[in-house]
């Protein structure tokens, strides 16, 4: 008997998260109670709604944005978000994204995260706009319709001894399947099964101990069941058990890029889609980007993909200079570029990159000309005191009238972004004390081992003072 052994799939995009990644990530989780703009059926906003409280101008002028996006009157321009920092400018700008779409991809792009040693500029920048940039690839695939009952190894090294080890050729089998010797699937795996979405055919490696199923390729041995009469494995007739269905996969065009520099072989998604563009590669280039775009076109076309325009979100927007502008000019223009917002907490100020050109917030004009700008406004200690509330009801906190009232005197003292940064150490500190509850006093404990950013200045600054005397 032929026995191969699998390994799970290294597909491109299962590398652990590096810290930039992880970084941008937590960054989204601190705004997840934000599931849109909260606006009304005419396009006002709601006192409080879809987890925004206040800014109420700016989200009905962010609504007005998102009109135009879908009236596909937004290409070619971007949105300003303008304002003090902890305004809501990434709420607004991912509740901007929600609105477009569950599905719409939503990217988040530090300005500063352009300068590195060993990527240029315009490279950083390009990576962003393509990951900005959805595709829904639909794939009619053949897949088993009915109940997932048992795995059906043909070729594992002892079939009947149970699924634990590496399975080839793993076929789903039938609740039909006659005789004794069946291999049962315990839930976890079943339900592995249907979210990995493994259709038959499709060969997968189960992990002993923790049961999770990866796809690692396909095989022309199709559905079996075991035979008593002949003791042997026969394949079912494929009419039987396989329907053809279409099935949706979002990946985004960065993916695509970064599969065709490091094609793989194999029969996944990725694999398949990393062999769009002939020949070997180690690194995407302006040219291969280039070529994937036109498969993709051709996909499109063909009506076997879908573009689907995200959100890069470009913060400190101020930080970029000439050199960057210019490509986001040109940038804005391509027909593959995704809804560009950026956002800023500067007035007048120095273009990076020159010496002598000063603009609102820093950006050159002709591209200022392309924006429409947005202003947020500092919140009040009512609203700041709301979102609080939001914040901690999210994290599963519980927080006494008069802490909330503590923290809200914090928020208006310094900002909604420290305030909101009390949350979790109080919590910690009433756990420590026993309580679930948090009080005023584990907010006063935090407020005086984290300092805000004007006390840890004055701080320096009396302790350069000081010195100097
Ligand atoms: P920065 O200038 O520092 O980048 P920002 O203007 O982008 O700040 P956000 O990061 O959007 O501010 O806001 C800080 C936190 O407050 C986030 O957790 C955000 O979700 C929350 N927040 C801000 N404004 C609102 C609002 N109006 N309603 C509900 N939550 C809000």
């Amino acid at each position: 008997m032929k026995v191969t052994t699998l390994q799970p799939s290294q597909g491109p995009t299962h590398h652990s998260a590096a810290p930039a990644e992880q970084a941008r990530q937590l960054r989204v989780a601190s705004h997840s109670h934000i599931k849109g703009l909260g606006l009304s059926e005419t396009g006002e906003a709601l006192t409080q709604g879809s987890g925004f409280i206040g800014q109420a101008q700016a989200r009905e002028a962010c609504g007005v944005v998102v009109d135009l996006i879908r009236l596909r009157k937004f290409s070619g321009r971007a949105l300003l978000l303008a304002g003090p920092p902890g305004t809501g400018k990434t709420a607004l700008a991912m509740a901007i994204s929600h609105e477009l779409g569950t599905k719409v991809p939503f990217r988040i792009l530090v300005a500063s995260e352009v300068y590195s040693a060993e990527v240029k500029k315009t490279e950083v920048l390009a990576e962003n706009f393509r990951r900005a940039i959805g595709i829904r690839v639909k794939e009619t695939k053949e897949v088993f319709e009915g109940e997932l009952t048992e795995l059906t190894p043909t070729e594992a090294p002892n079939p009947l001894s149970g699924y634990g080890k590496t399975i080839s050729h793993v076929v789903i089998g039938l609740k039909t399947v006659r005789g004794t010797k069946q291999l049962r699937l315990d839930p976890g795996v079943y339900e592995a099964i249907q979210k990995e979405r493994i259709v038959v055919g499709d060969v997968v490696y189960i992990e002993a101990n923790t049961g999770a199923v990866k796809r690692v390729g396909r095989s022309d041995a199709y559905a079996t069941e075991f035979d008593l009469e002949s003791e042997t494995y026969v394949p079912l007739p494929k009419g039987d058990v396989h329907k053809r269905k279409e099935l949706v996969q979002d990946l985004n065009l960065h993916d695509l890029d970064a599969a065709n520099a490091r094609p793989q072989g194999g029969q996944d998604i990725m694999s398949v889609m990393g062999q769009l563009v002939k020949g070997r590669r180690t690194e995407v280039t302006d040219k291969l980007r280039a070529e994937v775009n036109k498969v993709v076109k051709g996909y499109v076309d063909q009506g076997v993909a879908e573009i689907v325009p995200g959100v890069l979100f470009i913060d400190e927007v101020h930080m970029l200079d000439i050199e960057c502008f210019s490509y986001l000019s040109r940038a804005l223009e391509s027909p593959m570029a995704p809804h560009v917002i950026f956002a800023t907490n500067r007035g007048l100020t120095l273009v990076r990159g020159t010496d002598d050109i000063t603009s609102p917030h820093g950006i050159p004009m002709d591209l200022l000309d392309r924006c429409l700008i947005v202003r947020t406004e500092p919140y009040r200690r009512e609203e700041i005191r709301k979102v609080l509330e939001v914040r901690a009801g999210v994290e599963g906190l519980a927080v006494g009238t008069e802490a909330l009232d503590k923290l809200a005197d914090e928020g208006s003292r310094s900002s909604l972004r420290y305030a909101l940064q009390l949350l979790s150490p109080s919590a910690i500190l009433a756990q420590l004390s026993g309580r679930q509850e948090i009080t005023p006093e584990d907010v006063q404990e935090t407020h005086d081992l984290f300092l805000d950013a004007k006390r840890s200045a004055r701080g320096l600054e009396d302790w350069a003072s000081e010195s100097e005397s």
